[in-house]
C-alpha cells in the first residue's frame, strides 16, 4: 500500500537526508530539499509529498517557518508535517504542535521507531484522501456531486472573470421520470440514472468541462470557456448520447425512450456576479425546454450584472 506514497525530507545537512532516505525508500519515494525555499517549491510542485519530514534549524527560512507556510496555503495545508530535529526542549515539541505539524521526532532518532511513525501518518493520509474524494462523488452514479459542483462552480466563476472568457452552464432533468419509477421500479430507476450519468460524462470535450449529479435525476455541465453556440452544441449532444442510449420507456407522454430536457445559460462573470444568477438563467431555460414540450435544448444568453 505504501509503495506509491512520496516523502518529502527537509534538511540542511547532506548526510541526515542520506541517513532517512536509506531508511525509508525501501517503501516510499523520496523527495529531498535542502532548504526551506526548495521544500516549498516541491510541496507546491505537479507531484506534491504525501508526507513532510521537517528539520527545523536550517539557514534561510527554518522548519517552523516552512510548516506554518505550508498551512496557511490551500494547496499544501492537507500535507502532514513531521518535525525531525535535535531541538529536544518540549517548548520546542509543543511549538511544533501549535504550528500543524502532525507529529515530532528528535534526533538521534530510533530508526524503528522513524518508520513505525511514518506508515501511521502515511496511512493515515491516504484514508483521509479517500474520504475526501467520496465526499465530492454521488454515491449512486460515482460522476461529481452537488456539493463539488458547487464548489467548481463558484471557482470557474472566478476564473472566468478575471481572463474574461465566457462560461456556459447547462442544466439538464430527465423527462417523465416519476412515471419510469412507476412503471419500471426505483431499482431500475436507479441503473437508468447510472447509464444517463454515464453518457453526459461521456460527451466531455475539454479538460476542463466538468459534469456533475445536481439533484434527483438532474444533472449539470459547467463548460468554461464556451460560448452560446459551443455550450448549444454540447447540450444537442448531450441530449442525443442519452437519446441512443435507447432505455425503454414507455409511459414517458414525449418518446419512447428515456429523454433530457436541457436549458443552457451563457455570460461573461464579472468579479460581482454570484453561482446564484448562473443557475437560475439555466433554470430558467430548463424551465422554457419542459414548457415547449420536452425532450430539447433552450438557452437563454444573457450578461448577468449586479
Ligand atoms: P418532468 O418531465 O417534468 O421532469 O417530470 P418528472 O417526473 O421527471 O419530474 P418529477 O420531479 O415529478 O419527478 C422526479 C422523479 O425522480 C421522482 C423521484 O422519485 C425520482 N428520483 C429522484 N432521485 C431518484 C433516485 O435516486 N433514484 C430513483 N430511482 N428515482 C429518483
Ligand atoms: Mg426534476
Ligand atoms: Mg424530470
Amino acid at each position: 500500500m505504501d509503495e506509491f506514497s512520496r516523502i518529502l525530507i527537509v534538511d540542511d545537512e547532506r548526510y541526515n537526508i542520506k541517513v532517512l532516505t536509506d531508511l525509508l525508500r525501501e517503501d516510499h519515494k523520496i523527495m529531498a530539499a535542502k532548504t526551506g525555499e526548495q521544500a516549498l517549491n516541491a510541496a507546491q510542485g505537479p507531484n506534491p509529498p504525501d508526507l513532510i519530514l521537517l528539520d527545523i534549524m536550517m539557514p534561510g527560512l527554518d522548519g517552523y517557518e516552512v510548516c506554518k507556510r505550508l498551512k496557511a496555503d490551500n494547496l499544501t495545508a492537507h500535507i502532514p508535517v513531521i518535525f525531525v530535529t535535535a531541538l529536544d526542549a518540549s517548548d520546542d515539541e509543543a511549538k511544533g504542535f501549535e504550528i500543524g505539524a502532525v507529529d515530532y521526532i528528535t534526533k538521534p532518532f530510533n530508526p524503528v521507531i522513524v518508520k513505525a511513525r511514518v506508515r501511521t501518518h502515511i496511512q493515515l493520509k491516504r484514508k483521509t484522501d479517500l474520504l475526501d474524494r467520496m465526499a465530492l462523488l454521488d454515491g449512486l452514479t460515482g460522476i461529481p456531486n452537488r456539493r463539488n459542483f458547487d464548489v467548481t462552480l463558484e471557482k470557474e466563476i472566478s476564473r472566468s472573470a478575471r481572463s474574461k472568457s465566457f462560461l456556459s452552464l447547462i442544466l439538464m432533468d430527465i423527462d417523465f421520470f416519476k412515471k419510469y419509477n412507476d412503471h419500471y421500479g426505483h431499482v431500475a430507476g436507479d441503473s437508468c440514472l447510472r447509464q444517463v450519468a454515464k453518457a453526459v460524462e461521456g460527451v466531455k470535450k475539454r479538460d476542463s468541462d466538468f459534469a456533475a449529479r445536481y439533484g434527483g435525476e438532474e444533472f449539470a455541465m459547467i463548460l468554461p470557456g464556451a460560448d452560446m453556440k459551443g455550450a448549444m452544441q454540447l447540450a444537442e449532444d448531450v441530449r442525443c448520447a442519452v437519446a441512443a442510449l435507447n432505455i425503454q420507456h414507455t409511459t414517458s407522454d414525449v418518446a419512447e425512450y428515456v429523454s433530457l430536457s436541457l436549458g443552457v445559460a451563457t455570460i461573461l462573470p464579472d468579479q460581482k456576479m454570484s453561482p446564484v444568477d448562473l443557475i437560475k438563467a439555466a433554470d430558467k431555460s430548463l424551465y422554457q425546454a419542459k414548457a415547449n414540450g420536452r425532450n430539447c435544448v433552450i438557452n437563454s444568453f444573457s450578461q448577468i450584472k449586479k
